[in-house]
C-alpha cells in the first residue's frame, strides 16, 4: 500500500460524528503512526504497531475501534457490552486513553469504563454495572473483576494491548495471557510498543493471528526541535548541580528523571527546602497522590515534576520546556522516551543530562543509539575530573553480613521504580 504524506482525516473512512470529535480537538491531519494503523484497525486485521508517546498513537487505535462500533451504538444503556478492551501496564496510562476516548466519542452514544488498581473497587463496580461499549483497564483490577463475575469479556471484538514492552517488564505476561484467554477466540489483537525486544515479539507471535506491522519513528529519532546537553560532574555533585541550573539556567515546565524513587524522594525534598514548587510521581505513591501531582503540575500549579521512567513513561505532558536527566538511563531508548516529552508539537525544548564516572558507558551507548554527539557544557562549577575513576559503592553495615540476600528478603523486595 502506498501511503500518501499529506492525507487529510477524511480520507480515513471516519464518520461525522468522530471527524467533528478530531476537529473539536483542533487535530489538522492524521500522524503518520495514524495514517498508517487506521486503515488496517478498520479492515479487521491483527495489529504490531511500534510507536512510542507523543506519535499519536493513542488516537490511532482509538479513532477505528470508535468507528468500528458506532455503527452499532443504538444498544440501550443497559444492555451496553464491553466489546472494546484496552489493557495498559500503568493507571496513569489508562486514565490518559480514557480521557482520549471520551473526547473522540463526544459526538457519540459510546460509553467508556475504566478499572484500575490502587483505588477502592466499589466505584468501579457502580460503572460496570451501568455497561459501557469500551473497557480500559490495568491487568490486576481486571483480572480481579473478572474472578468476582463483575466484568464480562464475552463480547470482546477487539482487544488492545498498549505499551506491551512495559507491560512484559512490570511482569505482567501471565496475566495478560490469562485475559487474552478469557476474551473470544475470534477476535482483532492489537499491540502496541514503544520497543519491539524479543520477548514482546514472541508474545506477539503466540497471540495475534497473521498481523500486519506499523513501525514509526524508530526510538532512535530524537525530535529535531530538541537541543540536547550534557554536563559531566562528579555524582555526589549532582544535586548542587541541580540546583544551580535551577537558579540561573532551567526555566519553564521541568520534568526531572531519577532512576529510582529513593533518588526522587530524596532530590524532591531538598528542592522543597530550597523553596521550589515541585512534586513527584514513582511507583510507591498511592494513587490519589500520584494523580494529584500530575494535575497540579498539568494545570501550572507546580513547574517542576520528579518521576521515576515507569511512572512517568507514557504521559502526556503539554508544554514542557525541558527535560532533566538527573540520573542517566542505562538503557539508551529510556533516553529516547524521556528527552521525546519536550519539544512537541513545533516547541523548542532542552534536555539537559548529568553524567558521572560510572554512567559515561551509558552516555556513549545513548549517542550510539541516537547517532549524535551530545553538545558538553564544560561552564558550570561542578566538573568531573576527566580521569575520575566510577566509584566503588562501599558496603554498608557488618562486615561479617552475607553478601547476597536471602530468601525471605528477596520475597520482601520492594518495586524500585
Ligand atoms: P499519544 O502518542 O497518543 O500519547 O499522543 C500524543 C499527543 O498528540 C496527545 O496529546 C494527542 O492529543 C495528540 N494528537 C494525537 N493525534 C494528533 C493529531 N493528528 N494532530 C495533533 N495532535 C494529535
Amino acid at each position: 500500500m502506498t501511503i500518501p504524506t499529506r492525507m487529510n482525516f477524511k480520507d480515513l473512512q471516519l464518520n461525522k460524528p468522530i471527524l467533528r470529535a478530531i476537529a473539536a480537538m483542533d487535530y489538522e491531519r492524521p500522524t503518520l503512526v495514524q495514517e498508517k494503523a487506521i486503515p488496517s484497525i478498520l479492515d479487521k486485521k491483527d495489529l504490531i504497531v511500534s510507536a512510542q508517546t507523543g506519535t499519536g498513537k493513542t488516537a490511532a487505535f482509538a479513532l477505528p475501534i470508535l468507528q468500528l462500533l458506532f455503527d452499532r451504538q443504538d444498544a440501550p444503556k443497559k444492555g451496553k457490552k464491553i466489546r472494546a478492551l484496552i489493557v495498559s501496564p500503568t493507571r496513569e496510562l489508562a486514565i490518559q486513553i480514557e480521557e482520549n476516548f471520551k473526547s473522540y466519542a463526544q459526538f457519540t452514544n459510546l460509553r467508556t469504563a475504566l478499572v484500575f488498581g490502587g483505588t477502592s473497587i466499589e466505584p468501579q463496580k457502580e460503572l460496570l454495572e451501568k455497561g459501557a461499549d469500551i473497557l480500559i483497564a490495568t491487568p490486576g483490577r481486571l483480572l480481579d473483576l473478572h474472578k468476582q463475575a463483575l466484568v464480562n469479556l464475552d463480547f470482546v471484538e477487539t482487544f488492545v494491548l498498549d505499551e506491551a514492552d512495559l507491560m512484559l517488564d512490570m511482569g505482567f505476561i501471565d496475566d495478560v495471557k490469562k485475559i487474552e484467554r478469557l476474551c473470544p477466540e475470534k477476535k482483532q489483537i492489537l499491540l502496541f510498543s514503544a520497543t519491539m525486544p524479543h520477548k514482546v515479539i514472541e508474545l506477539a507471535s503466540s497471540i495475534l493471528n497473521a498481523p500486519e506491522t506499523v513501525a514509526v519513528s524508530p526510538t532512535s529519532s530524537v525530535a529535531k526541535n530538541v537541543s540536547q546537553v550534557v554536563f559531566y560532574t562528579p555524582k555526589p555533585k549532582k544535586m548542587e548541580l541541580c540546583l544551580h541550573l535551577l537558579r540561573n539556567t532551567i526555566k519553564g515546565n521541568i520534568l526531572i528523571f531519577r532512576r529510582t524513587k529513593f533518588g526522587v524522594a530524596k532530590l524532591e525534598k531538598t528542592l522543597k527546602k530550597n523553596g521550589y514548587k515541585v512534586d513527584s510521581i514513582h511507583g510507591d505513591k498511592p494513587q490519589s497522590e500520584r494523580q494529584l501531582a500530575l494535575q497540579k503540575f498539568k494545570k501550572g500549579d507546580l513547574n517542576i515534576l520528579i518521576a521515576t521512567d515507569v511512572a512517568a513513561r507514557g504521559i502526556d505532558v503539554k508544554d514542557l520546556d525541558a527535560v532533566v536527566n538527573f540520573d542517566l538511563p542505562n538503557v539508551p531508548e529510556t533516553y529516547v522516551h524521556r528527552i521525546g516529552r519536550t519539544g512537541r508539537a513545533g516547541e523548542l525544548g532542552t534536555s539537559y543530562s548529568f553524567c558521572s564516572a560510572d554512567e559515561k558507558n551509558y552516555l556513549a551507548n545513548i549517542q550510539k543509539l541516537i547517532n549524535t554527539h551530545i553538545t558538553v557544557e564544560e561552564e558550570h562549577p561542578y566538573p568531573l575530573d576527566p580521569k575520575a575513576k566510577p566509584e566503588v559503592h562501599k558496603k554498608q553495615g557488618s562486615p561479617h553480613r552475607k553478601g547476597r540476600k536471602s530468601a525471605s528478603s528477596k520475597k520482601n523486595k520492594k518495586r524500585w521504580y
